[in-house]
This record gives structure tokens, sequence and C-alpha cells, in this order.
């Protein structure tokens, strides 16, 4: 079988690999000559909205999907008329628009934080007199790792961060304090079936994810498949979708979501029966999704920027390495360890996860996880 995918970065990249067990073929559609899925398949370099590329890539592949969600939903409702794309086109333009998803949980039923539309600076004045402050300002579209937002202490702030974000159309919400992020990764087939994976417990510093853990202790897990079980039926949703959630005591607050394979899953490669990967491309596929349960708890640590010098010797034998193949950028995402361990309590499992924190730069992670 064939599979299309729109992006050529490390979710691609690792799609490919998981589909090569499967005998699946790809062909990637991305405007970087350099980006590093592309030695896993054919590559189209051209923008994703190039008609005569998405034509070749529809004619190509038995099904499409994507590795990231500012694709334009234009281009996914093009291929849709051709091809099959699993997620929809619909479940994109959710997820591309904060204000819209946000409104979806709403009717859903899933709790989030208060938030309000913000058009201009007037309704953002409006808006922090209900929610109140803190608050945090983001862009209805085009966020990710914490990029297009900003938080408001005071009424001061509102007028520069307003600016900052370009006077684009807004959301306000009211700034949780949360005891811990998390995300659950789910999957789900043409059929309905459903599957989930254990919860991540996500670290971010600067908004970009630092380190994950897979715990499965953690007693969120059956509300937190409620949650992305209505939202997964709801859109009708074929494929891997993540849900970001704040845990406040007992509450479990909706974030956002991502139509995709995500970051917090990453652990699932070695630690769990089937990958997010494999489910992902089993869902759209129509195969029977795979078992997601835990083999051993597991840690991911990202490799952001640059890779460690010596990384290859100083890294533990508990865990496996992913380089990338990117090149090295300040803020980006090159590359990541996962570290297996038979408890995530066990001290020389912590003091080895600290040394990995340290190795990537995480300073204070790393004395974090090793007073407990
Ligand atoms: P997002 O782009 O929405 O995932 O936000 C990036 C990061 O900002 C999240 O991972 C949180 O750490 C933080 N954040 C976003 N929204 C809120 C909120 N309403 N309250 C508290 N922290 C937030």
């Amino acid at each position: 079988m064939n599979i299309g995918v729109l992006g050529g970065g490390q979710l691609a990249r690792m799609l490919a690999q998981a589909g090569r067990p499967l005998g699946l073929k790809f062909m990637f559609l991305c405007p970087d000559p350099q980006a590093c899925a592309i030695t896993f398949g054919e590559h189209l370099c051209a923008g994703f909205d190039d008609e005569a590329s998405l034509t070749q890539l529809a004619q190509w592949a038995d099904v499409v999907t994507y590795e990231f969600e500012n694709v334009p939903v234009q281009s996914v409702e093009f291929l849709e008329r051709y091809v099959e794309v699993h997620p929809s086109s619909t479940a994109l333009a959710v997820a591309q628009d904060r204000l819209v998803e946000k409104r979806r949980f709403r009717a859903l039923d899933i709790p989030t934080a208060e938030f309000s539309e913000a058009n201009s600076l007037h309704d953002l004045e409006a808006a922090v007199v209900a929610i109140g402050l803190p608050a945090i300002l983001k862009t209805r579209t085009q966020g990710y790792d914490g990029k297009g937002q900003g938080v408001l202490r005071t009424r001061r702030d509102l007028a520069p961060t307003w600016t900052a974000l370009g006077g684009v159309p807004c959301i306000v919400e009211a700034l949780v304090p949360f005891e811990r992020e998390v995300s659950i990764i789910a999957a789900r087939s043409a059929c309905g079936a459903k599957v989930f994976y254990p919860l991540s417990e996500n670290h971010h510093r600067d908004g970009i994810l630092r380190l994950s853990l897979s715990r499965v202790e953690i007693g969120a897990q059956g509300r937190a498949e409620a949650l992305i079980g209505r939202l997964l039926d709801d859109l009708d949703y074929v494929g891997v979708l993540t849900l970001e959630l704040f845990q406040c005591g007992d509450a479990l607050l909706a974030n956002e979501i991502a139509p995709r394979v995500h970051n917090s899953g990453h652990w699932t490669i070695e630690g769990a029966r089937t990958s997010q990967f494999e489910n992902h491309l089993r869902a759209i596929l129509g195969y029977p999704l795979g078992d997601t349960a835990i083999t051993r708890p597991s840690a991911m640590v990202n490799i952001i920027g640059t890779l460690p010098p010596a990384l290859a010797e100083s890294v533990p034998a508990c865990s496996a390495l992913h380089a990338y193949g990117k090149a090295e950028r300040p803020g980006r995402k090159i590359g990541h360890l996962t570290l297996l361990c038979a408890n995530c309590e066990d001290t020389e499992f912590r003091e080895c996860l600290a040394h990995c924190l340290a190795l990537t730069g995480e300073a204070e992670l790393a004395k974090r996880v090793r007073t407990g």
C-alpha cells in the first residue's frame, strides 16, 4: 500500500519507520529540500498548496495523511476529492482554530478554562473583566510550541501583548493553576473501534516539550479516555488523535487537540506493545488497531537545538537514542531519548533520567527529578 504524507519532518519520518515492517511505501509532499523524512520514501518538493503536486500525491497514494496541523485545510479538501484522507479536513479545521476547538469542547461537555473571543483590544479589555487576571492571550490560528501567545498578569499587559501578537483574532483564557500537564493519545478506526494509550505527564520549558513520562498509576486515565472518546466519535475521526489536558486536583481541563501523532507519545515506540505511529497507520488503512498496553514504564527526553557532545557514548544503556538527521538550530527538535525502566520511582532510574536531562541542557528539570 502507498501512503502519502503532507509534511516531511520527524513525525513523518517515524511514521515511515513504523510502516516499513508493514510493507508500506511513502511519498512526502513538503517544501523543504532537506526534510528529514525523505530518506524513507519519495519526495515531492513543493508547497502544500501546489495543485500539481497534490494531484500527483493523490494519484500515487492509497491513503493520504498529514504530520502537522498547519497544512492548509483547502489542500486537504482538494485531496479528499480524489483519494481517502485521514484525519478528515473537518477534524483539521477544528484543530487549527483555538476558538472553534474550545467551542467544540464546550458543546461536548468537555471542561476547559474560562475563555472568550477577542477580535480587538476593546474585546480583550471586556474579556478580562469577565474572566479575571492572570489570563493568557493566544492567536486563534498558527500557534505552536508556545508561539503566538502571551501571559496577561496586570491590565498594563493588555495593549503590549495585543500588539505583540499582531492584532489578529485571538482567544483569551483564564490562566489555569494546574498541578501537571498531561496528554492522552488515542486511535480510532473507520468502524468506530478505539484504543487509548496511558496518559503521559508532560514538562515544558519556553513552550517546548522537554520531558514526557508514561505513568501507569495516574488516576485520571478513565476520565481522560471518556473525554477524548467523545471527540473521536463526534468528529467521526480516523487515525491517532492527541488531547492535551491540565490536571487540577480531580479536574481535567482540555487545552487543545493535535490531529496527529504527538511528541508526548514518542515513548510508545519502545514502551508500548504497538507504537502510536503503527496505530495511526493501522487506523488509516482500516487494519485492526494494535494493543496499546505499556511494556515497561518509560520517559522521553527531547533533544533540542544541538546534539550534546559525545552523546552516543554518554547515553545510558537503558535508553534508546533517536536522532532525526536534522541540522542543529536553536529551539529545533532534532532527536529524543527514551528510557525504559521497571519502576519510574526507582532511584537508579531517576538518576539515569536526571543524567539524560542534564545532557540535553535541562539542569533545572534534572534537579527536580533527582529530588523527587
Ligand atoms: P498551547 O500552545 O495552548 O499548548 O500552550 C503552550 C503551553 O502554555 C501549555 O503547554 C501550558 O504550559 C501553557 N498554557 C496554555 N494555556 C494555558 C492556560 N489556559 N493556563 C495555564 N497555562 C497555559
